[in-house]
């Protein structure tokens, strides 16, 4: 299995990591996830674009140029013969010994990418999902998509151990967002997200469902909305790389509307399947 290291492709078990790695140590790093449908990356610039803008909120400096870093992304899914799947990619703020404050400015970020078979989830995507709400414990930075996901892996194992696929978070009344997804509902016909803020992550996949919305001429309105807002929403899904537009049909013990994926969210799947071209 080959992977990249340092800008290089290179065979996994040849990959020797630090113990002192700040990604190790602190989460001190960023990532992404992009999305490989029939061997092509999917918002690929979306996505890079993402990357460096995490990159420079907490001051690493990417040593690649956006279309280098690209380039061999692409040449790394060509070389596994990735059909459909993810990329996941990383950089930390380097090696170097522990301490708190950052290294001296000639640390280079240590940068890791690697493919994965990942089928679209076709039954889940048909039949909906449970959701569990959940306080939002995180810290004030949610935008920047940060290795540092410990509120996160909490609040997904909670889902997973009430049986749910996802957690909706909420800071008090006002719902923010899933574990790794962006939350939507519809009400009266009108498709509604949550603005963004320093509060959740500006998804790539949410982006590509508002655009799908002006293309389409499907209301739409970034608004904050409550946790009863959701329980009484017609339709609820959730948004991300990996679950594209998915369907919740409970949340905790409350049934969603009639229980079944709603007009709406089925419509912005079959678009979202027109756009990624399958
Ligand atoms: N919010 C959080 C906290 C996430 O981790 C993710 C993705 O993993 C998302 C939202 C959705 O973002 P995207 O659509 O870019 O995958």
């Amino acid at each position: 299995e080959n992977i990249i290291f340092n800008g290089e492709i290179i065979e996994r078990s040849k990959v020797n990591i630090d113990i002192e790695d700040r990604g190790y140590q602190f989460g001190d790093g960023v990532y992404e996830v992009i999305r490989v449908y029939n061997g092509k990356l999917f918002t690929k610039e979306e996505h890079i674009n993402r990357l460096y803008e995490s990159a420079e909120k907490i001051s690493i400096q990417i040593p690649y140029e956006k279309l280098e870093l690209i380039q061999t992304l692409e040449e790394l899914v060509q070389v596994n013969q990735l059909d459909t799947g993810i990329i996941y990619l990383q950089l930390t703020r380097g090696s170097f010994p522990r301490q708190h404050g950052f290294p001296k400015s000639d640390v280079p970020p240590v940068y890791v990418a690697y493919t994965r078979e990942m089928p679209i989830p076709k039954v889940s995507m048909d039949e909906g999902v449970k959701g569990l709400l959940i306080e939002d414990i995180r810290w004030l930075r949610c935008d920047i998509k940060s290795l540092n996901l410990l509120g996160n892996i909490l609040a997904k194992q909670k889902a997973a151990e009430s049986g749910c696929f996802e957690t909706i978070q909420h800071r008090g009344e006002e719902v923010t967002e899933g574990s790794s997804s962006n939350v939507f509902i519809v009400k009266d016909n009108c498709l509604i997200t949550r603005p963004v803020s320093n509060l959740i992550l500006n998804g790539i996949t949410r982006q590509v469902i508002i655009k799908l919305c002006q293309e389409n001429g499907i209301s739409f309105k970034e608004e904050i909305f409550t946790i009863d807002d959701l329980l009484e929403a017609d339709e609820v899904f959730i948004s991300s790389t990996t679950s594209e537009v998915m369907p919740i049909i409970q949340v905790n013990e409350k049934v969603i509307s009639t229980g079944k994926p709603g007009k709406i969210t089925r419509k912005l799947q079959q678009l979202f399947q027109q756009k990624i071209g399958m």
